[in-house]
């Protein structure tokens, strides 16, 4: 059916097949067409007469009459919940102006509503042209004012003295400060950490230092103990100065120990070692003084010989009376071992036969006290016996000549009743005084000549 409907004149008019059934269904201002009756004359619409009473005429009339009461109520609503009211308004916007225009007032910046003195038709398009709300129908509503305000709320500018903002304020300022006070423990507690770090870093470190002190302590406290003790070792050497017997002080020992304690001068514990050698070494040269001066108070013997060997040798000297034959494989009165040169060795029998006498045996003992040179001087009597054509018993004798004055080696021994004895000692050569020259020279480079130690 088709249905001719009127419109009101200056609108465009049109027909259609396919117009509404019944007038009673409510005219859609928006589909426009203009219902036909089924003879295609025009018909004055009865729903002309209706129109009054249809819902989209009330809207109408806020276009052509500006000061409308109706657009203040709309102002809250939209701007409390424009997603649910802006809607159907703007449906109508696009076939009908007129409720369109309220609907999107809250879009504008401005909160008045559409300007009511512009005509209906520009009104009602506003919105869909509008750039600032490229918004489809039925989304969100376009932005609300800055602070979306919920319903029931007072606007922006509203009484401040209201208790729900004060309340928020309270409720951070709050937390704020818990939050403050936590940041302020926990940065206290990292400075705590730290400085218990560094104190600890710090302990440590004085205790290297401390340990490194004590090392160096170490250090000089044995290095002390060991100058102490070499100083202790070389007044007991010079002790045994002017002595004729060169290896009585073993004084390339004792540089050797200086030497090797510099070179463990680092090594407080080896040092320490090196100490008691040094210390020992003293001991042992106390020991020779203390046997000397007994042998020389004393004669265990009380024979012409160890009279005359005591005197020699000061003490140093030992006088044995065993088996000097067996000892040097021949008939001697006596002999010295070059293993031990301190040591002499009579034949007691022999000495003390009736053929001898006691300046005879000063004699003999003098001959094997020069042995005694030879052998604690071995280096310089090899240079001294050259002068005797390497003959190390001729310049024992020569010794004999030169500081046993009226000494001879053919001696005549009387026996009581007249009878006598030839006695005839050494080995036949009674040398000259070159020789004998040579005897004091050879003396006088022998002997203890202790020098400076040096480290
Ligand atoms: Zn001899």
């Amino acid at each position: 059916m088709i249905f001719a409907r009127a419109q009101l004149k200056g609108l465009d008019i049109s027909t259609s097949d396919t117009a509404p059934e019944s007038a009673s269904t409510p005219p859609e201002p928006s589909s426009a067409p203009s219902p036909t009756n089924p003879f295609g004359v025009p018909i004055p619409a009865e729903p002309a007469t209706a129109a009054p009473v249809e819902p989209p005429a009330a809207p109408y009339v806020p276009p052509t009459a500006p000061p409308t009461p109706a657009a203040p109520p709309f102002e809250p609503a939209i701007a409390t919940a424009p997603a649910t009211h802006v809607a159907p308004p703007f449906e109508s916007a696009a076939t009908a102006a007129a409720p369109v225009a309220p609907s999107f007032e809250p879009a504008a910046p401005a909160p008045a509503p559409v300007a009511p003195t512009s005509a209906p038709a520009s009104a009602g398009w506003a919105a869909p042209t509008a750039p600032a709300n490229p918004i489809a129908p039925g989304a969100a509503a376009p932005a609300a004012p800055t602070t979306p305000i919920a319903p029931g709320f007072p606007p922006p500018g509203a009484d401040p003295a209201l208790a729900p903002p004060e309340k928020k304020k309270r409720k951070w300022g709050w937390i704020i400060a818990v939050i403050l006070l936590a940041l302020g423990l926990i940065t206290v507690g990292i400075i705590l950490i730290l400085s218990l770090i560094r104190l600890g870093e710090a302990q440590e470190l004085i205790g290297d230092q401390k340990e490194q002190i004590q090392e160096q302590e170490d250090v000089i406290e044995e290095k002390e103990s060991f100058s102490s003790a070499m100083n202790e070792l070389m007044a007991t050497a010079h002790l045994f100065d002017g002595l004729p017997y060169g290896d009585i002080v073993p004084l390339d020992r004792y540089q050797n120990l200086a030497t090797g304690a510099w070179e463990h001068r680092w090594d407080p514990a080896t040092v320490a070692l090196d100490t008691v050698e040094v210390q020992a070494e003293t001991a042992d040269l106390n020991a020779v003084l203390t046997a000397a001066q007994e042998q020389a108070a004393t004669n265990a013997s009380g024979t012409n010989y160890e009279t005359v060997i005591d005197q020699l040798g000061s003490g140093y000297v030992t006088s044995a009376f065993d088996d000097p034959d067996t000892l040097c494989e021949s008939d001697v009165l006596g002999c010295v071992m070059w293993d031990d040169p301190y040591t002499i060795h009579f034949d007691q029998a022999d000495g003390y036969h009736e053929s001898m006498n006691d300046w005879i045996r000063t004699g003999v003992a003098y001959h094997e006290y020069a042995h005694v040179l030879q052998g604690t001087n071995l280096d310089e009597s090899d240079l001294a016996a050259e002068a005797f054509g390497g003959d190390w018993e001729t310049m024992a004798d020569c010794y004999v000549f030169t500081y046993l004055p009226g000494w001879t080696l053919d001696h005549t021994v009387f026996v009581g009743d007249g009878s006598y004895w030839e006695v005839s000692v050494g080995y036949g050569y009674t040398c000259n005084e070159s020789q004998r020259q040579s005897i004091r020279d050879w003396v006088a480079s022998i002997g203890v000549q202790v020098d400076t130690i040096t480290q």
